[in-house]
């Protein structure tokens, strides 16, 4: 797995880390943004030697360095191609924090960012009072009439754009529909414990739920402790580490107290970050072991059932493809584990699906922050969605899940797109 460089927090790489790169360009083929432009600076090669000279002092932010920095989806392809083994993410991530210090970008998107992971995502309070408001919001004639508003463009158009991209909120959020401890339903195999994630907890309880439910009907005992936190991914994907860092510990102290073998994560991106917890904490003496033995058992959904705890699972004869998540090929190295799942479910018709580790263009907020450009490489995912004839995709990522929903509205296809969890609950025989 990637082990990213946490002693940076957000300041930009040292001249030895940003020289690790010998401008071989065997990443450029596997970058998104530099296939959409044919640009070096839209290069992950291109991006370093942007940071190393600014890095250096040689050249000063600009506005095209700060529109790199936010260009690129931060999806880790790059690392993955690297044989140098460069670890882009953190660069690119303590450069964005030198964006967001200057005074390049739009002042108001930077507040506003910064208010959301700070107030809202931060705190599990205010979240689920915004959800809650926009549960209402949703459930009420006023999506309609603002709709309406957008066509009379009277509000702008982007309101359109920014519903259908945004997930239903759910009817009871995770924490009050799942209980503290589930027993298993048969006999005892493992004792787990699961984290339910932020925007999961109030956007994506059903998938929740059936991870859950799944667990305990293969023999699991789950604890999902209720004072559990957000796990800090975001946070730290957009250079606050500060709540990162307050967010994992909150984690690390609240997980302290129960006992269990494996902490399942059902979020590519919360289970990549969570796993990175220890080298977070690898300079703080008395938090240090705690952080080692927590990343050390987090374990995503696909890498239990198929290293842990496999399992026989049915389904009827449907055609599907599956999805990789970037945080879960590329920051996990989880590539084979859904695969063997699936390719092992009797009465399944899996096709593999062209390019299937090739972002999808949700990467956190950058669909709503860089419509456009998410757009684009969606279609391309689209297209190969499409080439596999498949009539469902699974994934294993709830940000996948609502941007390929989304591509497959837009273009009136009757595909489905589910979770592993929930397929893999509804598979179970
Ligand atoms: S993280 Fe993704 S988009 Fe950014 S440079 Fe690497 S491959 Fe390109
Ligand atoms: S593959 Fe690695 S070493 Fe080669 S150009 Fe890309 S980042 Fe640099």
């Amino acid at each position: 797995m990637t082990q990213v460089n946490y002693n940076l927090l957000g300041v930009l790489p040292n001249d030895d880390i940003l020289s690790q790169c010998i401008h071989c360009g065997m990443c450029l083929a596997t970058c998104p943004t530099y296939e959409l432009t044919k640009l070096e600076r839209s290069s992950p090669r291109g991006r370093i030697k942007m940071i190393k000279s600014i890095a250096r002092g040689e050249i000063p932010i600009s506005e095209i360095f700060a529109d790199e920095m936010n260009f690129c989806l931060d999806c880790q392809a790059c690392e993955t191609a690297c044989p140098a083994g460069v670890k882009y993410g953190s660069m690119v991530e303590a450069a964005r924090v030198e964006v967001d210090n200057s005074e390049y970008g739009s002042f108001f998107k930077k507040k506003i960012k910064k208010f959301t992971l700070k107030y809202i995502l931060a705190s599990k309070r205010n979240l689920k009072i915004v959800s809650r408001l926009l549960y209402y919001y949703q459930k009420s004639f006023l999506p309609k009439i603002v709709n309406k508003l957008c066509e009379f463009k009277i509000f702008p158009q982007r309101i359109i754009v920014l519903e259908s991209l945004s997930p239903k909120v759910s009817k009871k959020f995770s924490d009050s529909a799942i209980l503290e401890i589930t027993e298993p339903e048969n006999e005892i195999k493992y004792t787990t414990a699961f984290h339910y994630g932020c925007l999961m907890n109030v956007m994506f309880a059903d998938i929740n739920r059936d991870t859950v439910e799944l667990l305990s009907k293969t023999g699991c005992k789950v604890i999902t402790p209720k004072d559990q936190q957000c796990c800090g991914s975001l946070h730290a994907h957009n250079g606050d580490f500060e709540t990162a860092k307050k967010l994992a510990m909150e984690n690390l102290t609240v997980f302290r107290k129960h006992n269990y073998d494996y902490l399942i994560s059902n979020s590519a991106g919360c289970g990549a970050f969570m796993k990175e917890y220890y080298h977070l904490f690898k300079d703080e003496p008395e938090l240090k072991e705690a952080a080692k033995s927590f990343s050390e058992r987090i374990k995503d959904l696909s890498e239990f059932y198929s290293d842990i705890l496999p399992f026989e699972f049915k389904t009827n004869n449907e055609i599907i493809t599956y999805h990789d998540a970037c945080h879960l090929v590329h920051s996990q190295k989880i590539y084979s584990q859904p695969r063997k799942i699936l390719r092992a479910i009797s009465g399944l018709n899996y096709k593999e699906m062209d390019e299937s580790i090739w972002c999808c263009g949700s990467a956190g907020i950058y669909n709503i922050v860089r419509y456009e450009d998410s757009m684009k490489i969606l279609e391309r995912k689209m297209e190969n969605i499409k080439k596999s004839g498949a009539e469902k995709v699974i994934t294993s990522n709830p940000g996948c899940m609502a941007q390929i929903e989304y591509g497959c509205r837009k273009n009136n296809l009757n595909i489905t797109v589910e979770h592993l969890a929930t397929f893999l609950n509804r598979s179970e025989s």
